[in-house]
């Protein structure tokens, strides 16, 4: 590490945000390196260390000779105060070195609130923001992740945004990177290649017009770069990279522990569910696979957690010979089990003596809504009962903490819809004092936990407006009042941040002018209350003349062009436009497993689209 940083650290809150030497890091011998990598994370150190993303790119791309991949976090304020009063560039991990020197500077955005922070950390690179102001074949900014669906709002800062799963995209476009530097090519020529490769989505190669009402009217490719560009997809999780090893912090982390994803994609079609369209269909990995990798990387890193990651874990086709399989070396190891993201409806019996086993935390489920007709327009397919016997199971098998998650503002509530979300509340304290074998001694807690609907692109809910904050303001006191129970807490996320995340989700290339002031004025870090300025940035937009309603408000027709209408993800808009009908009719629409709904997933030709169908 370099002296002058060293000096830093006894003058910041949390020196291991920025020390790196962790067990398992990588440190490469520069003069074997041909591409050096800063894989940015738009947020702090305990954040970032907790994505499972990083943890297997990283990896993967130090697992070729030629590249040296290092983390670099966005430092946090005190740490972020102290470098430009001394006048230190943002720097990486490993090496110590500023990130300036590097080949490849990659994001992962992860959610639309790090736009900002993705900005800020390349100011205090000194790097130059926008893509037509860094001329030379070296500093190429790449971004991937979620918000890459529609990265629009940042499309003049990114050259090269990867879509869909970055495992394979990656690497061919590093070395098509290291074969243009040997042939002396400009940064133009191999930027122009690598549109030619799948998944890779080069922005300043297309021309956006407009009509007079602000819409998008036409979106043009130049240089023969494709109409449509498709995701990248990994058919076959058995054989797609894993790591052996996670870089393990010295300092506590938001999420410390092992983790395997069990399979990719959602078989369900929640309506307003980004991430179960894009990454449909669903992949699983085998048991022996996912056992193999939990083994490993329990052995390499000490780590006595293990977390089973996916959209939905219950929906595991083998979930109990999974648990079986595993609980045969981890209870002697003494290794916890933890399944994030279970359903209501996949909370069985013999699941919950075999998570009892080794985990009794809260129980957190998702029901999305409190009334039936709610949970049909969404496509949520979770009825009361099963919720109400679910939490009855849970009682009786010694929990006392429940929490809800619901979303306010969904396409069609009324506010008995919201009201019935307290109801639901009451229910389940109900369903604990009619239960024979409640825990005794402690009473109960139900948390109804509320956020407010964000429409996002690649959903059937893509052209739907949000609620005004007014609104959304209204139907939060409306739930607080409709709750009569000591024994329910409410809580809501402010409205202010679900109001700016749905302007950047559905925005346009008109909104990196405001990104740009907003770097500018010093704005990052808006997911962090202590940093967000929901005031500053609504006298950002009036200084740029734009209405910030425009996108999160507004209800688009189905006919109008998308910003993000050039992006393939899989699932055709014939079929969203349809899945957007039936909610309005509140008709639900049945899972994949049940049955094909021939969203356009096939088309990958593997996954859930080819086992055999219930109906
Ligand atoms: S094609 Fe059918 S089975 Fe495959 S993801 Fe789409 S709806 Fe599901």
């Amino acid at each position: 590490m370099k002296s002058e940083i060293e000096r830093l650290l006894l003058k910041v809150q949390k020196p291991g945000r920025y020390t790196g030497g962790e067990l398992n890091e990588v440190i490469k011998d520069k003069k074997d390196i041909d591409v050096r990598f800063a894989f940015c994370f738009p947020d702090i150190y305990e954040v970032g260390m907790s994505h499972l993303g990083i943890k297997i790119l990283y990896s993967l791309f130090n697992e070729v000779p030629y590249i040296w991949c290092e983390r670099v976090f966005a430092p946090w304020t005190d740490m972020e105060e102290l470098m430009l009063k001394n006048d230190i560039p943002l720097f990486a991990l490993e090496s110590g070195d500023y990130i300036t020197d590097f080949d490849f500077i990659g994001f992962t955005l992860q959610y639309e609130l790090s736009y900002t922070t993705m900005l800020n950390m390349l100011k205090l690179a000194k790097i130059p923001l926008k893509s037509k102001d860094r001329h030379d074949l070296r500093q190429i900014v790449v971004a991937g992740g979620p918000c890459a669906c529609n990265p629009e709002p940042v499309a003049d800062f990114v050259d090269i945004f990867f879509i869909g799963e970055g495992e394979e995209v990656d690497l061919e476009v590093i070395e098509l990177y290291r074969e243009c530097r040997k042939e002396g090519l400009t940064r133009d020529e191999f930027l122009r290649k690598a549109s030619q490769i799948k998944g890779v989505y080069v922005p300043a190669l297309y021309d956006i017009n407009y009509n007079d009402d602000g819409t998008v009217r036409e979106i043009i490719p130049k240089h023969c770069a494709p109409e449509k560009i498709e995701k990248r997809i990994m058919m076959d999780l058995d054989n797609t990279y894993f790591p052996d090893k996670f870089i393990v912090p010295m300092i506590e982390i938001i999420h410390d522990r092992a983790v395997s994803e069990i399979f990719r994609g959602c078989i369900r079609g929640c309506r307003f569910c980004q991430a179960g369209f894009m990454n449909r269909p669903v992949r699983e990995k085998s048991i022996d696979t996912i056992n193999d990798q939990c083994r490993k990387i329990c052995d390499s890193t000490g780590y006595d957690e293990i977390s089973l990651s996916s959209l939905s874990s219950s929906d595991y086709t083998r979930i109990q010979p999974l648990l079986d399989k595993m609980l045969s070396w981890t209870e002697k190891e003494k290794v916890s089990i933890s399944l994030p993201s279970l359903r209501v409806d996949g909370f069985s019996d013999e699941l919950v003596s075999k998570i009892k086993t080794v985990r009794k935390s809260g129980l957190t489920f998702a029901p999305e809504a409190g009334s039936q007709r709610m949970r049909n327009v969404i496509n949520k397919n979770v009825f009361e009962d099963e919720l109400l016997q679910t939490c009855t199971k849970a009682f009786s098998g010694g929990w006392n903490k429940v929490k809800l998650y619901f979303m306010i503002g969904l396409p069609t509530e009324t506010y008995d819809d919201v009201a019935a979300i307290a109801e639901l509340g009451q229910k389940v304290v109900n369903a604990y004092y009619s239960c024979p074998d409640k825990p005794k001694g402690q009473p109960v807690t139900v948390t109804l936990s509320t956020a407010s609907f964000v429409p996002k692109p690649f959903t059937p809910f893509q052209w739907e407006p949000q609620d005004t904050r007014d609104e959304l303001m209204k139907k939060q006191y409306h739930l607080k009042d409709s709750v009569t129970s000591r024994k329910i807490n409410y809580n809501y996320h402010d409205s202010k941040t679900s109001f700016l995340e749905a302007v950047f989700a559905r925005g346009d290339r008109k909104l990196c002018k405001v990104m740009e002031k907003a770097c500018k004025y010093g704005m990052r870090f808006d997911s962090w209350e202590e940093c967000f300025d929901f005031d500053k940035w609504m006298s950002l937009f009036e200084e740029c003349g734009i209405d910030p309603a425009f996108y999160a408000n507004r209800r688009r027709s189905f006919d109008e062009v998308l910003p993000w209408d050039h992006i393939d993800y899989g699932v055709n808009k014939k079929f969203l436009i349809e899945e957007c009908k039936r909610a309005y009719k509140a008709e639900t629409t049945p899972n994949c497993r049940e049955k094909c709904s021939g969203c356009g997933a096939a088309k990958y030709k593997g996954g859930v689209c080819y086992e055999k169908h219930k109906s």
